[in-house]
């Protein structure tokens, strides 16, 4: 489009002003877009062609204890009832002793990948003479993580195709997700590689499926504190256990199980100035390890107990990226009141533990809805335009009249105000 050429090289106004010269936005607009826009200096900063801060709420979810520590856990997220299910889990967990959570390993992976190989088997042989040359240069390209504590650990060979070998290099990045890091050890030893054994780089890049970045975070509930409607403790446990079996068995409903999951976790995430794209295609791949899509907890009875447990990939960092540049992401690792990024993944995982336990337990007790209700009713009363004190009169109306489509909220604001 012509008005936009290297709208990239524009100032924050000028793009503003374009907007309008091209009709595709109002004075008012402009006016919304700029009021909109808390801090134009760190949007320029993190992105191309900044126009204005994007608005989600960030609330705060109550009752977790994690490895015996209280947290106070923001969360930023869209969806009404998210904050709402994430405290009422963890309190029922907290009454149960709280949360546990361990760290298996924290070392991020990249790959460099060779392609038009005819000799797969005899250069994976020849590389693995290599290994310590190959992390020398790997360490050598970003020395000031070494110095840190950290750097190359592991490099190991994947034959991918009889053409094609994966170089696999794991590295500890201490407190960072890593991406940058990984991204320039995996150019140099691809470089390294290149020079010496003259083959051809398809491409060197960190991998999201962060298999040696693991966390595991377990709760048990006494049984019969669960009972609820009517349906005994005993009942709702095996109906968890059932739950979580067919969220094994069937792709289906373990894509449903596992959205209820990162609702959790991408909130936390994001509140945390972490990537959650990253966590996502990490979690999701996770959730495919032996072949098919699966959930990524579990339950099951163990003598008087329902015992649940989530295994979560968790690459997040307590520095890098947005975390040092966003106030906002700086506030709440102060409220989180997190020691580092270890720490930090067990609450993410233990989050998406009573994220879940919440959703089952409307699940298998009175449905989704019925929670779930009371929220999206106020959503829907926002959406056709009633204001603070009418939000809660339509709410009512619509519980009375057993209704939650517009029409109906639209008929109700209209008689309210007569
Ligand atoms: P950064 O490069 O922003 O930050 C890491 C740097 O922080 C380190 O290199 C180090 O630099 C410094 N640092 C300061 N204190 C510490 C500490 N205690 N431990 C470790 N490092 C420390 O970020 P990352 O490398 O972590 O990469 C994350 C970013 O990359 C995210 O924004 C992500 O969105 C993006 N990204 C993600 C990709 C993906 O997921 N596929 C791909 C590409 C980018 P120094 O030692 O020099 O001070």
């Amino acid at each position: 489009m012509d008005g936009f050429s290297k709208y990239y090289k524009k100032t924050w106004q000028e793009r503003l002003d374009i907007l309008v010269k091209q009709n595709k936005i109002t004075l008012s607009q402009r006016q919304m877009l700029e009021s909109l826009a808390v801090n134009q200096e760190i949007g320029d900063i993190q992105i191309e062609n900044f126009i204005t801060q994007y608005q989600i709420p960030e609330g705060l979810a109550m009752n977790y204890v994690i490895n015996g520590k209280e947290y106070i856990v923001p969360m930023v997220t869209e969806e009404p009832s998210v904050i709402a299910a994430s405290s009422h889990g963890a309190g029922i967990i907290k009454r149960s002793g709280g949360l546990k959570a361990k760290i298996h390993s924290r070392l991020m992976m990249g790959q460099v990948v060779l392609e038009n190989v005819d000799d797969a088997k005899i250069l994976v042989n020849q590389l693995q003479t290599q290994i310590s040359t190959l992390i020398e240069v790997a360490n050598q390209a970003h020395p000031s993580i070494v110095k840190r504590g950290g750097g190359a650990r592991e490099i190991e060979f994947r034959i991918l195709a009889p053409d094609m070998v994966s170089v696999d290099l794991f590295v500890d990045v201490q407190e960072a997700m890593g991406a940058n890091i990984l991204n320039t050890m995996l150019e140099a030893v691809a470089a390294k590689i290149s020079e010496q054994y003259h083959r051809d780089i398809l491409m060197s890049i960190l991998s999201n499926y962060a298999t040696k970045c693991l966390v595991t975070a377990t709760c048990e509930i006494p049984i019969d504190i669960l009972g609820k409607n009517g349906i005994d403790g005993k009942n709702v446990a095996q109906k968890f256990a059932q739950a979580s079996r067919l969220a094994q068995l069937d792709p289906y409903r373990a894509a449903t199980h596992n959205k209820g999951i990162m609702n959790g976790v991408d909130a936390v995430v994001i509140a945390s100035g972490n990537d959650w794209r990253a966590v996502e295609a990490s979690c999701h791949a996770y959730a495919s390890k032996d072949g098919q899509y699966r959930g990524l907890s579990s339950w099951e009875i163990q003598a008087d107990k329902l015992v649940g447990k989530i295994t979560l990939p968790l690459p997040v960092g307590a520095v890098g990226g947005s975390i040092g540049i966003v106030p906002l992401a700086k506030l709440n690792k102060q409220l989180l009141t997190f020691e580092n990024a270890k720490e930090l993944e067990t609450i993410i995982a233990s989050v998406g533990l009573a994220q879940n336990f919440a959703a089952l337990y409307a699940l298998v007790t009175e449905g989704i809805q019925k929670g779930h209700m009371r929220l999206q009713l106020k959503s829907l009363a926002k959406s056709i335009g009633a204001n603070e004190q009418e939000i809660t009169r339509v709410i009512n109306e619509l519980e009375k009249i057993g209704k939650r489509d517009s029409n109906s909220a639209q008929a109700i604001l209209e008689k309210i105000r007569g």
